[in-house]
């Protein structure tokens, strides 16, 4: 589903992504761990080309990502993403922030694309909320509206990026058991997270970042249990 290959991705004189590889197939989820600067953020980002990159290849679904329009719009649809800050729309009501992609990239109409968002806002556990502006919504709630958002286009692809590092701590599961419940059923899904306990139970497949690369790639209980690199176990020893 997606596949990286030779990715390489400069800010200036800094290397940010060194020559990174990776292959997801459809229905896995994927952790992605390391220190602050690592490249983490900036591996998402490459996904779905909020950030360009300067060589090699990404493919979601077989397909290559163009560098622009009207493909990219497209293929950006495929690729749901999830940020720290929830980047809700400020000023609409949280149902129009979940209709509002279906009926402008999607082309859905009106009552198509709200009888989807209301579905979507209930599984996230949100449709009480749906005329609510996202200020009048808890951080925990808000976040639950951006997945509800990024689902109604109907990604093939979803991306977290630290989605519950901004949030109150009592705040953090109810986000994670929204996607710990995509994961189930089956969403392909690259997490950058350090909820240890949530990689555990949901992740297939742990990625430990370092430097720009991909320094380990295990499955949850080995990386936690036998992390192979030194500055993944330093690492370990300093969350854990
Ligand atoms: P992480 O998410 O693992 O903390 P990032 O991908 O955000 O790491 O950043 C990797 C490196 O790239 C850091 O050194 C960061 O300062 C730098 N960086 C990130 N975004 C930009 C940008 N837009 N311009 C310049 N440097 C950036
Ligand atoms: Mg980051």
């Amino acid at each position: 589903m997606i596949a990286m290959t030779d990715v390489q991705k400069h800010f200036g004189e800094l290397h940010v992504l060194k020559d990174v590889n990776l292959e997801v197939p459809a229905g896995q989820v994927v952790i992605v761990i390391g220190p602050s600067g690592s490249g983490k953020s900036t591996l998402c980002r490459t996904i779905n080309r909020l950030e360009p990159i300067d060589s090699g290849s990404i493919r979601i679904d077989g397909t290559e990502l163009p560098a622009e329009g009207k493909g990219l719009a497209q293929l950006r649809a495929d690729v749901g993403m999830v940020f720290q800050s929830f980047n809700l729309f400020a000023h609409k009501t949280i149902l129009e922030n979940v209709t509002l992609g279906p009926i402008k990239v999607r082309k859905m109409n009106k009552g198509e694309a709200e009888k989807l968002g209301m579905s979507l806002l209930e599984r996230v556990g949100i449709a009480s909320q749906r005329d609510k502006l996202p200020a009048q919504l808890s951080g925990g709630q808000q976040q639950r509206v951006a997945i509800a958002r990024a689902l109604a286009m109907k990604p093939k692809v979803m991306l977290f990026d630290e989605p519950t590092s901004a949030l109150d701590p009592e705040m953090v599961n109810e986000v994670l058991d929204v996607m710990t419940s995509l994961a189930r059923e089956g969403m392909t899904m690259v997490v950058v997270t350090h909820e240890m306990g949530f990689a555990r139970k949901a992740g297939d497949r742990v990625l430990f970042m370092a430097d720009g690369q991909i320094v380990e790639d295990a499955p949850p209980e080995e990386f936690f249990t036998h992390a192979s690199s030194p500055r993944a176990q330093d690492f370990l020893s300093k969350i854990l």
